[in-house]
């Protein structure tokens, strides 16, 4: 396939057309549970022609874990409301109001920082105070909630708007009925107790979307907040895909930059790598072996699957990428450009690199 983007190796070639039709699932698949989608767009660092097609797919607004993501948005122009999904450090606290309509909260001091520059600058900042339900990341512990709840409420300048809970990222515990139930049972408790609306339940992230899948979505969740989901159609903490959705919605490309035959085994006494480990190697005598431009300063080279057959990635070290191509059925030459689907991990890395150039495209 011949792209408009054939002069700057190594990149990425980001579909925003199967972007925004993921979203658009997702957000009718949520609709139809009465729960709306917030587009998260850290794996992207907030590039905005994703935000724009998260936006276009109906997504009901933009939530992003780092500030300057939120900053590159809206310097882009691109009208949503956005939320701060990271707690805010105290250091970050005072840029929260002016940036972000809402943000993610479990520390009053920190909530006490937000609230003093919202007032100052005449705005009110909303608030979801995150629970923990067992992933122990962030989120104060259910049994705390209504005190919590009591002291951010009573600060002027925010407006406690509800509760949300995450699952399935560091820890990897799985979303079921039952966690995502103690959320729900919270804000009943928060509103009967304290008398706040609490309007929003947030649910969790792409995994928490199996249960609208199994018809086991606790009622009572109002949003959910979905990156990985929307932007690959996968869901690595299942290690599934996301039904009725694109997964190749973001590629890698890359040029052969070398291309010889010699051992596979190295030869010589051997001590650790660059990164400090000792390599295994198989000895598979000579093959043909290829180098790519592109290392683990700027992908997770397991996450990179190669879209041809023939093609097997060996390892990387901080700049270059080992391919075997022994099996590769063509004729190949140094210049050839080779082409990866990515997994959430390497999508994080690639997007982040200065040295890979970004592409957007739009096939409908
Ligand atoms: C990253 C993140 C999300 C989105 O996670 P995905 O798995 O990409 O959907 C949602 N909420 C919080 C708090 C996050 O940090």
């Amino acid at each position: 396939m011949k792209h408009n983007v054939d002069f700057l190796y190594p990149h990425v070639l980001v579909d925003t057309k199967k972007i925004e039709e993921n979203a658009r699932h997702l957000v009718s698949v949520c609709e139809q549970a009465g729960i709306s989608v917030m587009g998260v767009t850290k794996g992207v660092c907030g590039a905005p022609p994703v935000a724009r097609a998260m936006l276009n797919g109906g997504v009901h607004s933009l939530g992003d874990s780092r500030l300057q993501n939120i900053e590159r948005m809206k310097n882009a122009g691109i009208n949503a409301r956005f939320c701060l999904l990271r707690v805010p450090t105290p250091s970050e606290a005072r840029f929260v109001p002016d940036l972000c309509d809402m943000s993610l909260q479990t520390e009053p001091a920190v909530a006490r920082m937000v609230a003093a520059r919202a007032r100052e600058i005449g705005s009110v900042h909303q608030v979801i105070l995150m629970v923990d339900v067992g992933e122990r990341r962030e989120g104060v512990m259910p049994e705390r909630v209504v005190e919590v709840c009591r002291e951010m409420a009573s600060l002027e300048g925010i407006e406690l708007v509800g509760l949300g809970t995450n699952v399935a990222c560091y820890n990897g515990v799985l979303p079921t009925y039952e966690n995502v139930r103690i959320l729900v049972d919270l804000a009943r408790e928060v509103r009967d107790r304290l008398g706040i609306e609490l309007p929003v339940v947030s649910g969790g992230n792409t995994a928490t979307t199996v249960l609208l899948e199994k018809g086991q979505m606790p009622r009572g969740v109002t949003q959910l907040r979905i990156g990985e989901g929307i932007i690959l159609g996968t869901d690595i903490s299942a290690s599934r895909t996301i039904p009725g959705i694109h997964q190749d919605t973001i590629i890698l490309r890359a040029q052969v930059a070398e291309l010889q035959r010699k051992p596979s085994a190295p030869e010589g006494r051997r001590g650790l790598n660059a990164f400090g480990l000792c390599q295994v190697v198989e000895d598979r005598d000579v093959r043909l072996r290829g180098i790519l431009a592109i290392g683990r300063q700027d992908v997770e080279p397991s996450g990179l699957k190669p879209l041809e057959k023939g093609v097997q990635i060996v390892g990387a070290s901080s700049d270059h990428t080992i391919i075997d191509l022994e099996d590769y059925p063509g004729a190949i030459r140094v210049g050839d450009v080779l082409e990866f689907g990515i997994n959430y991990p390497a999508c994080l890395r690639l997007m982040t690199s200065p040295y890979v150039q970004k592409f957007y495209v739009s096939r409908a």
